[in-house]
């Protein structure tokens, strides 16, 4: 480890950013001020002092040894993307110096031919623009044996259009904050300028050697492993969770966080999670667009360092069938910027008002756009967690908590009239976060979960951006704050008094809204009953549930709200359709080639020293006096893993044809479906049977690393 570890974090936490201390350092003081305000106001940053920033940026990046700049963004491809430029310039004497300008800081031309947009420019003028958030400080990335100097950007299109996943998410910010300011200013609290949204996102991963996963095709080729039969022992003794961190696995996230220390990113929670060999670490939380770099940053950093240290990461939400899959519980919450969190109960009765009007929000936004918010977090990986036998489900619910239901009936039931100062208090809310946390946080298996003062969306996977369910959340809300404000305002027209006004939206919001609140177990048969009953989505896989973004209604709030136009919604579509059906052909053409390579071969082979084992025996048998019966119990074994075989063989012709029909299909959503459909149950069919003849070889002619080896050996 470096000299870093032995250092207080305070002292240098951070130093890898062009923060706050840097820019006062590097920047004449008006320039200071003016950026200071920029990045406040969440603005562009002006042409007039950007070459003044630039320079300053690369004298010290230059310092901590940097060579190269490149501009950071988030592609539509769930990944970051960075291109690298030397500072190097030649003059015209020839001559060379370093030099970075305004210009170069301000704005880069990646070419944008090569990121998905899903078809939304035509590839003539595939050009593509990236511009600094500087709401995001510059960081410097570790790699190789140098520094590069990293700038967050937004990317989009010549014609303004987002090419990336971040300029949504900043236009959703601006969004919810506007409605959330409109409502505040409909119930008293005036003056507002500025609501933010925050998220805290626990990140769960699993960490297996290196030296079993360069065995194995299908962890490197997709991240999951596609076949492999379950170790006698699982995680049925619970004896993980919370267990003492192994020493090898300690070192690496002592190195992480020492690194996300480095870069400004507040690493706070590290623990072991549910499965062997499966961890999580969690950040305080932050302003979702930074929480997004964050996490962004946080995976790519766990890589680096995991490499290091002779593992492999997976991030994959499914990387072990029967094995607890990994999420990434997304903690999100709207505050007043620099104060009260308007998610918390608080102990006055104008917080408590404020909670209560922002939390009937949350309930009408989730049961109105529960579709869309889903289809937030589709993915190949996700499929597993949520369309399948695991917590959280693909019906998206809330669940509140004891107390807060208890609240709301009453509420409902017309007890309370909330009239008096007095009778507010009384409702307890400001014993809410108390007990929340320690008496009714047990429901683990909902997917959207009231936690004393956020929520936590845990239906995000492990390897997804955050940015792309935040800007979902963001603005459903918006819209749903402008609903709720919109019948306030309607009944205060109608001459009710503005209390009285407020405390019947909330109350006629708590009756409309009851379908999407469930307390109960989310694993069980009763949430698809209840979902049924209720008319909630349930949509099991990636391509039932990315129709919700073709959905007109939905488009509609997208463009209202000015957070995504029905063209950019359209691109989204088009690449998740597409990425979902690359995905699965390179997982069925993956599986096929082990299968082919690996298993038929192994497999033959031990079948053949069975076959010439049992001839030599049975030629035998008379001379040792063996019985038929014991001789026919010997042959059992070979026909067996005989039968086994064929049936295999088969079954690897069905996935070749079922593979060429999938690409017959006329559109893509065709093939999507085809996929799910189909070919997803032929690798099924296929897995099944390898996995029981990989329990009936000899292990050492099993060229694959079994899962008793990747998860219980260290
Ligand atoms: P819990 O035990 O309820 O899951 P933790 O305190 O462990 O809660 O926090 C989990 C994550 O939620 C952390 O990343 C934390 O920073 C984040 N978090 C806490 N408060 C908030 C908030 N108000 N808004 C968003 N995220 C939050
Ligand atoms: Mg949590």
């Amino acid at each position: 480890m470096s000299n870093e570890s032995k250092k207080p974090v305070a002292s240098y936490y951070g130093a890898l950013t062009f923060g706050t201390e840097a820019m006062r350092a590097k920047l004449p003081k008006e320039v200071f001020k003016a950026l200071q305000d920029t990045i406040k106001a969440g603005k562009k940053l002006p042409a007039d002092i950007a070459g003044v920033v630039a320079h300053g940026m690369k004298e010290w990046a230059m310092e901590h040894g940097a060579t190269h700049y490149t501009h950071w963004f988030q592609p539509m491809t769930g990944t970051t993307a960075e291109k690298h430029d030397a500072f190097l310039t030649t003059q015209m004497d020839g001559t060379v110096i370093e030099r970075f300008s305004g210009e170069q800081l301000i704005q880069g031309e990646p070419d944008a031919s090569s990121f998905p947009s899903g078809g939304m420019r035509s590839t003539f003028e595939a050009r593509g623009y990236t511009a600094w958030d500087p709401s995001s400080p510059a960081f410097l990335m570790k790699g190789g044996k140098g520094m590069t100097l990293c700038i967050p950007t937004v990317f989009i299109s010549y014609h303004g259009e987002a090419l990336d996943e971040k300029t949504p998410l900043l236009r959703s910010m601006d969004a919810v904050s506007k409605a959330a300011i409109r409502l505040l200013d409909t119930i008293g609290i005036t003056g507002v300028t500025k609501v933010n949204t925050y998220a805290g996102p626990e990140q769960e991963y699993f960490l297996i050697d290196k030296k079993f996963y360069a065995q194995r095709p299908d962890l490197i080729m997709t991240g999951r492993t596609l076949l492999g039969a379950l170790p006698p022992k699982g995680q049925q003794l619970e004896d993980h969770y919370f267990g003492s961190i192994p020493d090898r696995v300690l070192e690496f996230m002592q190195e992480v966080e020492e690194e996300l220390f480095l870069l400004g990113i507040p690493a706070k929670t590290r623990h072991n999670e549910v499965a062997p060999h499966q961890f999580e670490i969690a950040p305080i939380f932050e302003q979702v667009n930074l929480a997004s770099d964050h996490n962004l940053l946080v995976m790519e950093v766990m890589r680096k360092v995991a490499d290091k240290k002779g593992f492999a990461l997976l991030l994959f939400e499914k990387p072990f069938a029967g094995i607890n899959g990994s999420g990434k519980h997304n903690n999100w919450s709207i505050g007043i910027d620099g104060g009260m969190n308007l998610l918390d109960p608080g102990d006055t009765p104008e917080s408590n008002i404020s909670f209560l009007v922002f939390l009937v929000a949350v309930l009408k936004g989730v049961l109105k756009r529960s579709a869309i918010l889903r289809a937030s977090v589709a993915s190949i990986g996700n499929d597993h967690r949520l369309g399948a036998n695991e917590a959280p489900p693909a019906v998206i619910t809330v669940f509140l908590g004891d107390l807060l239901e208890k609240v709301l009936d009453a509420i409902e039931s017309g007890k309370v009239d909330l009239k008096t100062e007095k009778q507010i208090l009384d409702l307890g809310l400001s014993h809410v976060p108390v007990l929340n946390k320690d008496y009714t946080d047990r429901n683990r298996t909902s997917p959207f979960a009231f936690t004393g003062n956020k929520f936590e969306f845990r239906a995000v996977g492990s390897s997804q951006p955050i940015s792309v369910p935040n800007m979902v959340l963001n603005t459903i809300m918006a819209e749903a704050l402008d609903d709720l404000n919109a019948e306030i305002l309607a009944k205060i027209e109608g001459g009710m008094a503005k209390e009285d006004a407020i405390l019947a939206a909330v109350r006629d919001g708590i009756i409309a809204t009851k379908a999407v609140r469930y307390p109960g177990d989310n694993y069980s048969e009763d949430l698809q009953r209840a979902a049924a009953e209720r008319g909630l989505p349930n949509m099991k896989n990636t391509p039932e549930s990315v129709r919700a973004w073709t959905d007109k209604d939905t488009v509609s709030m997208f463009v209202k709200y000015g957070v995504l136009t029905a063209e950019e919604i359209e691109s989204r579509y088009n690449v998740r359709i597409e990425r979902y059906v690359k995905g699965i052909d390179i997982e069925a053409r993956t599986l096929l080639l082990m299968i082919k390579t690996m298993v038929i071969p192994d497999a033959s082979e031990y079948q053949g020293d069975l076959a010439s084992s049992f001839n030599n025996l049975a030629a035998a048998a008379e001379s040792i006096g063996l019985s038929d019966a014991a001789l026919q119990s010997q042959a059992g074994l070979l026909k067996t893993l005989a039968e086994d075989l064929s049936k295999l063989i088969d079954l690897t012709a069905i996935l070749e044809e079922t593979i060429e029909e999938m690409e017959e299909q006329e559109s893509e959503l065709d093939k999507a479906d085809f996929c799910s459909a189909r070919l997803l149950p032929c690798m099924n069919a296929i897995r099944e049977v390898a996995d029981k003849i990989e329990v009936q070889v000899d292990r050492s002619r099993w060229q694959l690393p079994t899962y008793s080896e990747m998860l219980f050996e260290h």
